[in-house]
């Protein structure tokens, strides 16, 4: 029977480990870290839930919102609810529920480090620092900063991750008067590529930043994190430093357009998957969803014995998306909208059209993909331009006929919030 040495138990192992296992495959996990918060926000999408229902049916604690606020760099906002709930889980919670699956279908676990593998005839000796271990087939799931892709594969280089910072701040109960366990907050920034965010979950929250590697230094990273969780109400002035929470720092798989036409996904007698791979959405930085289906997918090419199949079932499934994802974000974060910078534009629509909230809706939850996109928002801009004619006329005639003072249009201008959740229908204008 094939034994399978999996390197790395975070989602993406833990998910290989289950397929291969439960097929009947001999699989071994190496997991230094058992338990551990991973750096994340620990945000899964409808896609993942669709996929893999027992992450919506588990009792292990995770938060469900549906809220979500965007804010724009210059500080407009749009709030609007998501058709179905985002999944939030603490990375400690999520990892222990992957890796008790994958040994409740018959993987092993080592708690171990894994300091180096090598070919040896048509085997891996695998070196640990419990011992010697042998597999015919090797699976580096590793994560995005593993040294040892590098005895595989050409390592990433900077341009490739998006350097990471945030904290998890305690649910004290001024948080929760104000409602911000329920809430997923983004914040845009202008001509920056990346975005603070943060993600409710049961006892605390994940507070963070996100920007392209080299595109600002870690005060930089500090001082935008700081005065996002100061203005949106995330930590107080005075408080006290266990209030902001301990301190997280890691990086994101974010590949460049030309690294997706020469990824290595896998060679003879080993696979690349999750970060290891390169593997999470260049715009976003979701990476959960992407390092449990390439876990899976490669467990199917193993065991129709058709290894080396799996990059092209990558490739069939979500590679191109990923790919088409990378020439995005340079144009998301950077590009120009009609005049303004495309992250500033989409607040302001997503605050204003109903028909762009749906959008924004499909593109979350993972109904709406990135091909196809240009056409999806060609003709929602339309009906944009329409509701938001409608809404000014609208306003116009009330103005007219209860001779309102041209001031309570003030707040629109500096983008109050027109599209709110009202607790009917998702993404509903009130
Ligand atoms: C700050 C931050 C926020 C994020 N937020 C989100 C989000 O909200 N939603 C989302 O979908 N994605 C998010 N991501 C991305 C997501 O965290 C990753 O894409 C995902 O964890 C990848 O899973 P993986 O199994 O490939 O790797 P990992 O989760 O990194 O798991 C790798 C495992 O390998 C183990 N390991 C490493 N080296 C060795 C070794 N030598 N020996 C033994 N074990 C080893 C590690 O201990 C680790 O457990 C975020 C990432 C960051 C950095």
């Amino acid at each position: 029977m094939m034994r399978v040495a999996i390197v790395g138990g975070g989602p993406a192992g833990a998910t290989a480990a289950e397929k291969a296992a439960r097929a009947g495959l001999r699989v071994t996990v190496f997991e230094e870290r058992c338990g551990w918060e991973k750096p994340c926000g620990g945000g899964l999408t409808y896609k993942a839930l669709a996929r893999y229902p027992f992450l919506g049916d588990s009792a292990q604690p995770h938060a469900a919102p549906r809220r979500v606020e965007f804010a724009s760099g210059r500080g407009e906002e749009a709030r609007f609810r998501l058709a179905r709930p985002l999944l939030i889980y603490s990375r400690a919670v999520l990892n222990a529920l992957l890796l008790r699956r994958a040994l409740a279908a018959g993987a092993e676990l080592v708690e171990t480090r894994v300091l180096d593998f090598r070919r040896e005839g048509s085997a891996w000796r695998i070196e640990s620092k419990a011992g010697r271990y042998d597999a015919d087939f090797l699976v580096l799931a590793a994560g995005a900063r593993s040294r040892l892709r590098g005895i595989v594969a050409p390592s990433f280089a900077a341009r490739d991750f998006m350097l990471t910072f945030g904290h998890y701040v305690p649910l004290h109960e001024s948080l929760r008067a104000r409602g911000r366990d329920r809430v997923v907050r983004v914040q845009f920034f202008e001509d920056f590529e990346g975005y603070a965010w943060a993600f409710p979950r049961p006892d605390h929250l994940s507070v963070g930043i996100c920007a392209k590697a080299g595109e600002s230094p870690m005060p930089e990273l500090r001082r935008r994190l700081e005065n996002f969780a100061l203005r949106s109400g995330y930590w107080r002035p005075a408080a006290p430093a266990s209030e902001r929470g301990p301190v997280f720092s890691h990086v994101l798989a974010a590949l460049g357009v030309g690294r997706w036409k020469d990824a290595r996904l896998a060679g003879r007698g080993w696979a690349l998957v999750g970060d290891a791979a390169g593997l999470a959405d260049p715009v976003t930085g979701e990476g959960i969803y992407f390092a449990m289906r390439s876990g899976e997918l490669l467990a199917e090419a193993l065991l129709a014995g058709a290894p080396h199949r799996y990059p092209e079932l990558i490739r069939l499934d979500f590679g191109g998306q990923l790919a088409l994802g990378a020439r995005l974000a340079e144009r998301f974060y950077h590009g120009q909208f009609l005049g303004e910078f495309a992250t500033t534009r989409l607040v302001q629509l997503a605050a204003r059209s109903p028909s762009f909230v749906r959008l924004l809706d499909n593109l979350i939850e993972g109904s709406q993909s990135y091909g196809g996109l240009r056409a999806r928002v060609g003709a929602t801009f339309a009906r944009a331009a329409v509701e938001i004619g409608a809404r000014w006329a609208r306003r116009a005639c009330r103005t007219w006929l209860f001779r309102r003072a041209p001031s309570s249009r003030s707040g629109e201008s500096r983008g109050t919030p027109l599209a709110r959740e009202d607790g009917g229908q998702p993404a509903s204008i009130t």
